[in-house]
């Protein structure tokens, strides 16, 4: 239906030779493996069309981090062109086909929260999902889903193609365009200029990306796909800091050949618990995982053949996650352990293939395979395609501000792996923020789009990435956040839709939906806080309080222990009217209530912290009594308030004393200055 559509519009656009030759194409080929051709979609104009800018905005990379920057600065209005190598691999997920998890979940709610596209897209897409740690606190629970690889493409594609002001480029981005030091435009790989207001790149590990597979190497963004050499040497005479990390994959295994019926089954949650605060269900139909472990065997085998382990013997430079080890630096860094789970995880519904989590290698394949078979139930296993290591460039994320654009090169944003960050939820929160403060910076506004690490995760990650830069790829963990009492995945949508009503990123039905929820669970709470009883009443009910005489409103009575919402619906009748999810909400804000109160104080200083903003050139010269490593620090890294000054590696609370006091004395001579001119 959509070819017959872009062929009725093509005819009108295209010259006749042009034109018959994107009917053979469409005749072979479906329209999205089309993508040698500069194909423009202009998508609600129901096909394809010749716009060729200039846009307001340009986002490079079709991946996690460029589909939520295109379609956030859509959103905002911008018009936006997302130029990627091919449309068919808008959305693709380079490595595990799965969302979310500790901290990752998190962020993924935050997104939706801000009407991004990741959570929706994993409820179109999702076969399995579970709550991780349920049965700890709502603080650290973490949702993730399985996905169905084809599934989830194919809806990032379908949002990108429904999405007003939004045009898609089939092209290689080689250079970028920068007059007077700011950033203007790209040069796609046919010589086609494209001018913008601002530039977004998020090419993932396709920055001078290679492969590496026992001794072999092989340029690639990923696997079957060439590299982005062009762009990473323009990167590179911009003088920007660039290092170089490492990350990898598993083999993928032949479904047929898994011994299933000897393996621990793991079904997800039933019922399945949907990302997006737009969904109520899940209609996709779910699948187990199974369970499988290494052994000691496995393990000698990868120790005796680690000389052909590109990690090992010098081959690759870069630096891999810590907490994501390859299974050769678990046998190695964990002598001690005789065993190491693996996850077998369908790629998809109708998908032979099997992804084992936990098993990325880049030891040769005859290793890999021979590995594989010391395993339960992978005796007889076949490999569809070996598992590989992938060294890329990415940028010291110290040259961005918090917007997340680069302070040298006005005009200019990154987001995603490019900025030394690992996984797709943390590509997709950057590609958001970024999108969103390029939409702006391009409509010639003067706002900033900025979480602080108080609101959301995301704010965490970035202040994290802008202050203290990588050693290491970067990923989400709960423990880095310092307010996870606030930052719950519950909640996101309490703490972040507000800011994306005030800002213009999120549709009325997301807005009106949000009003409805949150005036419910207002309701809900001062049902709970005018009713109440005393400790003597309450004995009468089986709930034993101290014997104080003070009233206790069933509000505090939820946040004791063992005092459940069905206790208090026995006590007060009414309170059994609030519906489900309202009345979820309203527990965990009761039982959060005295922790969130005593956090408030922490949250306060902070938010002064962050009002102190730090001019851009600042100079840290005149301070006596400040050391020079802290100063050079300072220099060094340019924070842009106080609170970021306060996270710099080594700060102490007397250095930040000193930085303030000049601060106040720079900002007295200012005005002072600015009134003798007035005067
Ligand atoms: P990507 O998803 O890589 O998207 C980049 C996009 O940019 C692509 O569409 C590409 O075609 C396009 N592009 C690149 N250069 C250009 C150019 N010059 N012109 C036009 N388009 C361009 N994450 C984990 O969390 N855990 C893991 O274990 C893990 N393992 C991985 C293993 C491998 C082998 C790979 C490749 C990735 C792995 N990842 C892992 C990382 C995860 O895939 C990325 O973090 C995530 O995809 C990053 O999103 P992104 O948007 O930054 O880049």
């Amino acid at each position: 239906m959509m070819n017959e559509r872009a062929l009725f519009q093509a005819e009108i656009y295209l010259d006749n030779d042009e034109f018959i030759a994107l009917k053979l194409a469409f005749y072979f080929y479906d329209l999205k493996e089309f993508s040698h051709m500069t194909l423009l979609h202009e998508p609600n104009a129901e096909g394809l069309n010749m716009e060729r800018g200039p846009f307001d905005v340009i986002v490079v990379g079709g991946g996690h981090a460029g589909t939520e920057a295109a379609s956030a600065s859509a959103r905002m209005g911008a018009k936006t062109a997302l130029i990627t190598h091919k449309f068919e691999t808008i959305g693709e997920m380079s490595c595990n086909p799965a969302i979310g998890g500790l901290g990752k979940g998190h962020l993924v709610r935050e997104i939706d929260a801000l009407d991004g596209l990741m959570g929706r897209v994993t409820d179109k897409a999702g076969i399995q999902f579970r709550v991780l740690n349920r049965s700890k606190g709502p603080a650290v629970q973490g949702p993730r889903a399985q996905a169905d690889r084809d599934l989830y493409r194919a809806a990032m594609q379908e949002e990108i193609l429904a999405q007003d002001n939004l045009y898609v480029i089939s092209q290689p981005v080689d250079d970028l365009i920068i007059e007077d030091g700011t950033c203007v435009g790209v040069i796609t790989g046919d010589g086609e200029t494209y001018r913008a207001g601002a530039v977004v790149l998020t090419t993932g590990t396709f920055l001078r990306g290679e492969i590496h597979r026992g001794t072999e190497r092989t340029p690639a963004g990923r696997i079957g796909e060439a590299p982005a050499i062009k762009l990473a040497d323009r990167l590179y005479d911009t003088g920007l800091r660039i290092g170089r990390l490492k990350t990898g994959t598993p083999a993928r295994l032949y479904k047929a050949s898994i011994n299933w019926d000897i393996l621990e089954e793991q079904p997800g949650d039933d019922p399945a618990e949907p990302f997006s605060f737009l969904n109520s269900e899940i209609t996709i139909p779910q699948i187990s995982c199974h369970i499988t472990h290494t052994n000691e065997e496995t393990h000698d085998l990868i120790t005796s053949n680690l000389d052909q382990a590109p990690m090992y013997t010098g081959q690759i430079e870069g630096v891999g996650p810590r907490y994501c080890p390859s299974i050769e630096d678990k046998v190695v860094r964990f002598k001690e352990r005789s065993a190491h789970q693996v996850f077998l995880e369908p790629e998809g519904l109708n998908s032979e293939l099997i992804y084992p989590n936990g098993l990325s290698t880049s030891l040769p394949e005859d290793v890999q395979l021979a590995f594989l078979k010391t395993m339960k139930g992978l005796e007889d296993v076949r490999i569809a395609q070996a598992g590989y290591a992938i060294e890329y460039d990415y940028v010291d994320p110290r040259e961005l501000s918090q917007t997340l654009e680069v302070q040298k090169i006005p005009g200019l944003f990154l987001a995603g792996q490019i900025n030394g960050t690992t996984g797709y939820e943390e590509a997709g929160a950057q590609g958001l923020i970024a999108g969103v403060n390029a939409g702006l910076k391009a409509n010639g506004s003067d706002r900033e789009f900025k979480i602080s690490r108080a609101d959301g995760y995301m704010g965490v990650m970035i202040d994290d990435l802008v202050t203290r830069g990588v050693t290491e790829p970067y990923r989400m963990f709960t423990s880095r956040a310092e307010y996870r009492l606030r930052l719950r995945s519950d909640n996101a949508d309490q703490r972040l839709t507000p800011v994306g009503i005030e800002f213009g990123l999120v549709s009325d039905e997301r807005a009106a939906l949000f009003h409805v929820k949150q005036d419910q669970i207002s309701k809900g709470i001062d049902l709970l806080k005018s009713l109440s009883l005393t400790p003597n009443e309450a004995e009468t009910h089986g709930i034993s309080i101290k014997k104080d005489g003070r009233h206790r409103t069933a509000f505090e009575l939820l946040s004791y222990k063992g005092v459940s919402i069905d206790d208090l619906s026995g006590i007060w009748p009414e309170i059994r009217s609030l519906e489900t999810n309202t009345a979820e909400q309203v527990i965990i804000e009761a039982r959060y209530a005295v922790y969130l109160e005593r956090q408030e104080a922490d949250i306060a200083a902070l938010r002064r912290d962050e009002a102190l903003s730090i001019p851009a050139g600042f100079s840290y010269e005149g301070i006596s009594g400040l050391s020079t490593e802290l100063r050079t620090k300072l220099e060094k890294h340019a924070p842009e308030t106080l609170a970021q000054a306060g996270r710099i590696d080594g700060m102490t609370p007397a250095a930040l004393m000193l930085v303030l006091a000049h601060l106040k004395r720079a900002g007295k001579s200012k005005a002072s200055t600015s009134d003798k001119k007035s005067a």
